[in-house]
């Protein structure tokens, strides 16, 4: 327990978090390499710390299997103060890889603790957000009776497809909540807007045949170039109707793979050539449009060859717009001033969460919000502040007590 002393209006809100012991579970996670990556992907060690946690605390967490040794957690926590809403906190338990290790300064997996950073992969993106999750709404529960419930979601697969937050959705793990706050790094500043992702592979399909003979085939790559061409047109286009948005700047239309031939191939012009596309969009960019825009586009950069396109969408995660007046936003504001004894900045995420699946597929306001920096996320010497982690405890503690009881 932390000196009351030391928390001076804080405790008056009756909420003592277990700060050292919540840097102690952080640190355990990191040590626990829990990277996504295909085929060998598995949070199984984290996912058994945590219901040891949570068991050890007398709740009774669900698992939910998503795939073979990945399970999400999902447990309520339930007030005793009466009937009231139902506000989820939501955190992934798998991490990205830690690429070259001889990159690093520190272990990845070693959770060092060097002048009040705690090292890691995971640390920020966000192993110290679960831990403080989970400890914030212990405290909550030990400070007494709350209106409704607090319901905690720990899942998998965040870093690839977000198939966690997609099945907690289809199992109706939402059903019922009307806040969520996702305990991602964001830099201190509350987040309610966060970017959409579209991800597309365009195929151009020609005829293949041999160099010397070009008029005997129909080579896409000329295609694939024309193409290009446009998308550049399109991202200006873009850019131009919707604007540089405050918190998350402009829509992007960026091109990141081409696929066509082979190099021991180069007197062969390929039958098909492939190009991948990642688009950045900021509120208002109408997805089905822009998706409709690059059929056109890519039909009409095919068909002087006689190459046909086929677009295929990979992924399609439109922006999250939660109104900055939404109890989930300013019960988050409030409690972060409480404990800090300023205003957070309000902000934007740049790239997708699990909250993004949540808006999408069960209409529920997402907002985000945790410790760690907001570009330190998969880089060499990940790091959060050990400090943090406690402190954000109490403000979310603050922050769901405060939403519980004036939405009830
Ligand atoms: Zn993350």
């Amino acid at each position: 327990m932390v000196d009351g002393e030391s928390q001076g209006g804080v405790t008056s809100l009756g909420v003592l978090v277990d700060e050292q012991g919540a840097v102690r579970f952080a640190s355990d996670l990191i040590r626990l390499r829990t990277v996504d990556e295909p085929g060998r992907s598995s949070e199984e060690g984290a996912t058994r710390a945590v219901v040891e946690l949570m068991e050890g605390w007398g709740w009774r967490p669900t698992l939910v299997e998503v795939a073979p040794g990945r399970s999400n957690i999902i447990v309520d926590v339930v007030g005793g103060g009466g009937p009231g809403p139902v506000l989820a906190f939501e955190g992934h338990l798998d991490v990205v890889t830690e690429g070259d290790v001889s990159q690093w300064t520190f272990d990845p997996y070693g959770a060092q603790e060097i002048e009040g950073r705690l090292y890691g992969r995971g640390s920020a993106d966000m192993k110290a957000g679960v831990a403080a999750m989970l400890f914030g709404v212990r405290a909550m529960e030990l400070a007494g009776p709350f209106h409704g419930t607090v319901r905690i979601l720990a899942l998998v697969d965040e870093e690839g497809m977000m198939l966690g937050a997609k099945h907690a959705v289809a199992s109706g793990a939402l059903d019922g909540v009307t806040g969520v706050i996702v305990c991602e790094p964001e830099g201190d500043e509350v987040c309610p807007v966060s970017k959409g992702a579209v991800r597309l592979r365009v195929d151009f399909i020609g005829h293949m045949t041999h160099g010397a003979m070009p008029e005997r085939g129909r080579n896409p790559l000329p295609a694939l170039g024309r193409f290009l061409g446009e998308l550049e047109e399109l991202q200006r286009e873009l850019q131009s109707s919707h604007g540089v948005h405050p918190h998350l700047g402009p829509t992007y239309v960026t091109p990141t793979v081409i696929e066509a031939g082979t190099a021991v191939q180069m007197n062969t012009i390929p039958a098909t050539a492939s190009l991948y596309i990642d688009v950045r969009s900021v509120p208002g960019v109408d997805h089905e449009e822009l998706i409709e825009r690059v059929i056109t586009t890519a039909t009409s950069a095919g068909s002087p060859d006689g190459v046909a396109a086929q677009v295929t969408v990979i992924d399609n995660r439109p922006p999250v717009e939660t109104s900055p007046d939404d109890p989930v936003v300013t019960c988050l504001l409030d409690a972060h001033a409480a404990v800090v004894g300023e205003q957070p900045r309000l902000g934007g995420v740049p790239g997708t969460t699990d909250g993004t699946i949540f808006t999408r597929d069960a209409g529920v306001p997402t907002v985000v919000y945790g410790p760690g920096g907001k570009w330190i996320a998969h880089q060499v010497d990940e790091y959060v502040e050990a400090a943090s982690i406690g402190r954000y405890a109490r403000t979310y503690a603050i922050a769901a007590r405060d939403y519980l009881t004036r939405a009830s």
